[in-house]
């Protein structure tokens, strides 16, 4: 007896996944360092105390789409909401992706863009960013022109390279194809950037901002995303996600969220200020260092091997992301922007190991 074999273009895929250490001090994966607010966790208990799990959740999670609609100014059927980004994105290929399409990346970029466009078995094609790892709009149209991508996906700011994308990134994306231009924007709320701006231009029925509540609001752990775009597009993500995929619990959240606006944004001002401390810090040590508009750093070690340091900042209990194998990124970690006294843990050991 055997297991049957697996999906002859997957065999060698593996899952995505971050080194799992145990470590004092956690600046591996970009999430928010702080709890979301006590009023918030409060309202969410006594709205478990009520709710009914008994019952399959609203499928169309109506009240949590409505909520997230007003907020961003759009009407409800311009959002779709997934168990965190990383669902709407594997939607979205599902809807517009598969055999026979492409996908087109920029990289070094988030890597579930082509991960999940493998399993999607929607082939993929990679460009590469230059060593500032900003796009230029004109290089970006003649790739798409040349590519004729039925996805094409941005992210801004750009994961692990820390720069936005500027709109007239996206608007000549939009312009050269005619396919989708997906901007993923996780980490949008720490940048100034946003391709909200672009939204009822020329060509918007075609672009889809893809955003989460992991990052700012401090809910990674609910597994939330939403997307807003066109009707149509929303339409046909609905169309392909499984029945029941937004739990109860994490409807719940969204909405109770969406109720404690301020204090999550406090928690992004928070950081915000941390970034600029620990840049400047980090520019008197012997590394290059790369502005970010996110709420991660990308640095390389001038005269170390970045494995090397990953794993003398490991020794001092300090995990942070070892980028160094990565297409493009050769050397190169990311630290995650954490609270004052984790940076500080960090900014220590950083010293001491340089
Ligand atoms: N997009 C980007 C650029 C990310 O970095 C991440 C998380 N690492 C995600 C999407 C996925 O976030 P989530 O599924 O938690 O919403």
């Amino acid at each position: 007896m055997s297991v049957p074999s697996r999906r002859e273009d997957l065999v060698d895929l593996e899952g995505y996944h971050s080194a799992s250490v145990d470590v004092e001090v956690r600046l591996n994966t970009n999430e928010s360092p702080f709890p979301p607010p006590p009023a918030f966790v409060t309202a969410l208990q006594s709205a478990l105390a009520e709710g009914a799990l008994n019952r399959y959740p609203d499928r169309a999670a109506l009240e949590l789409r409505r909520a997230i609609a007003h907020y961003e100014g759009v009407s409800v059927e311009e959002i779709f909401c997934g168990s965190g980004s990383n669902e709407v994105l594997e939607c979205l290929l599902l809807a517009f992706g598969g055999s026979g399409r492409t996908a087109l990346v920029f990289e070094p970029t988030y890597a579930l863009h082509g991960h999940i466009s493998r399993i999607t078995q929607t082939s993929l094609t990679r460009r590469q960013r230059g060593s500032d790892f900003a796009l230029d709009p004109t290089q970006v149209a003649k790739d798409v022109i040349e590519v004729q991508p039925s996805l094409t996906f941005l992210c801004s700011p750009n994961n692990p390279t820390g720069n936005a994308e500027s709109n007239d990134v996206v608007h000549s994306a939009l312009e050269a194809g005619d396919g989708l231009i997906i901007v993923d924007e996780a980490y949008g709320q720490f940048s100034s950037e946003s391709a909200q701006e672009l939204r009822g231009g020329e060509n918007a029925e075609r672009l889809v901002i893809v955003k989460t509540f992991s990052k700012t609001w401090a809910l990674a752990g609910v597994r939330l995303g939403y997307a807003i775009g066109d009707p149509e597009v929303i339409a046909a993500c609905e169309a392909v996600a499984l029945p029941y995929h937004l739990s109860s619990l994490t409807q719940m959240a969204g909405i109770l969220a969406l109720a404690h606006v301020d204090e999550m944004d406090e928690r992004v001002r928070e950081i915000t200020k941390e970034r600029l401390r620990v840049s400047e810090a980090m520019s008197t040590m012997a590394l290059r260092l790369w502005p970010s508009e996110a709420n991660f750093i990308l640095f390389k070690p001038s005269d170390r091997s970045g494995h090397d340091v990953w794993e003398r900042l490991v020794e001092r209990s300090v995990l942070i992301r070892d980028c160094s194998s990565w297409s493009g990124l050769e050397d190169c970690l990311r630290v995650t922007i954490g609270t004052a006294n984790e940076n500080d843990r960090f900014l220590k050991a950083l010293e001491e190991v340089l």
